[in-house]
């Protein structure tokens, strides 16, 4: 990550996880029950009895839809990444932790494409970077783009002890957790006999090089362009000509203690209308909550190119903390503690819950 672009008056926080258990009740006892007591296993027939359910009536898209969101398994999938070490660029971490993440998109059915670039960073540092797209249904035209970054900061310039500043970042939240929500999609998605609609595909995109952005360290000011060197190749020279989506989600730390997400700048300019249908779709499974309808910063991020030069209308599902004193991206933002330590089960449930929520309404 990452720059902010604006600043916003301060909101009061909600008690994030009295509000999840209280608003869960109103979702449907099938969604709940397979929460707290169904083995992973299980989720695949949950997920073809709510489909069902939610085509018989007309008012589906009200309804909660698609199969139950395992945070478990998606904290495994960050705990995964992390075990590799901090995943900066042109270190076998990070190249061993791409071979992962490809072999885990792969085991679910997922078409996988590894993009390869040599992009140059703001110090002139040669960086090999992979941008890793993942397909399921490649075959069909009509899409829709899930993307995150998966490398890590290799720098902790945000850290409060000037000691860390040289550290590189494990980054948990700020790399893995989108990746991990986007594995576990996956693997949501991999049964046939519990489809979207069949007309729909999914790519998910694990942009590379996002985080070699300028450090605060430097004595001059960031040029603003140094960050999300992956999604600028991507979108300049996408993995098949003429790539088009419906639309793209971004997610961005998404797994942080304390997070809710704010309606990102840049997304409202570019994707007002997904915007909506992403935070409605969250109030829908019971996890309105994380998603309060208040705007917030401009960011730049992965989907700034994804909007301005793919011309695919991409919105950005971000954190913000108005009231963090060690910065509006939260606690542990560019600092040697953004570790598994920091990770809150419930919100990668409220983001994941939210994307099948969304995914499954589309027609
Ligand atoms: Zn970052």
């Amino acid at each position: 990550m990452i720059t902010k672009i604006n600043d916003m008056s301060k909101v009061l926080f909600c008690r994030i996880c009295n509000s999840a258990a209280r608003s869960i009740r109103i979702c449907n006892p099938l969604i709940l029950f397979s929460f707290l007591f169904l083995p992973l296993s299980s989720f695949l027939f949950t997920s073809c009895s709510l489909r069902k359910q939610a085509a018989s009536n007309d008012v589906a898209v009200l309804q909660p839809v698609g199969p139950a969101f395992c945070a478990d398994s998606a904290y495994a999938f960050c705990e995964a990444q992390c075990e590799f070490g901090p995943r900066t660029m042109n270190s076998q971490a990070h190249e061993d932790c791409g071979a992962w993440i490809m072999e885990k998109f792969k085991s679910y059915g997922m078409s996988v494409t590894p993009q390869q670039a040599l992009l140059k960073g703001y110090d002139g540092t040669m960086l090999r970077a992979t941008n890793i797209i993942a397909s399921y249904r490649p075959e069909l035209t009509d899409r829709i783009l899930i993307c995150a970054h998966w490398d890590s900061r290799p720098w902790a310039d945000n850290d409060p002890d000037e000691a860390n500043w040289h550290k590189p970042v494990l980054a948990a939240n700020d790399g893995a957790s989108g990746v991990a929500v986007m594995l576990e999609l996956a693997r949501l998605l991999s049964p046939d006999s519990c489809l979207l609609s069949p007309s729909l595909g999914v790519d998910f995109l694990c942009f590379d090089a996002e985080d070699w952005g300028f450090p605060q360290w430097e004595d001059t000011d960031d040029p603003g362009d140094t960050w999300a060197l992956g999604a600028q190749h991507w979108a300049a020279n996408p993995h098949t000509d003429g790539y088009k989506a419906r639309y793209g989600i971004l997610l961005d730390m998404v797994g942080g203690q304390g997070a809710q997400f704010y309606q990102e700048q840049v997304s409202l300019q570019y994707a007002r209308s997904i915007v909506k249908k992403v935070w409605r779709a969250s109030q829908v499974v019971g996890f309105g909550s994380f998603f309060p309808k208040r705007e917030g910063v401009g960011i730049t991020d992965d989907h700034l190119p994804v909007n301005r030069v793919a011309k695919i209308p991409c919105i950005d599902i971000i954190p913000y903390y108005p009231d963090c004193a060690q910065s509006s991206f939260g606690p542990t933002w560019h600092t040697v503690n953004d570790d598994m330590a920091h990770i809150d089960r419930n919100t990668l449930q409220a983001v994941g819950q939210t994307l099948i929520q969304v995914l499954w309404s589309e027609k």
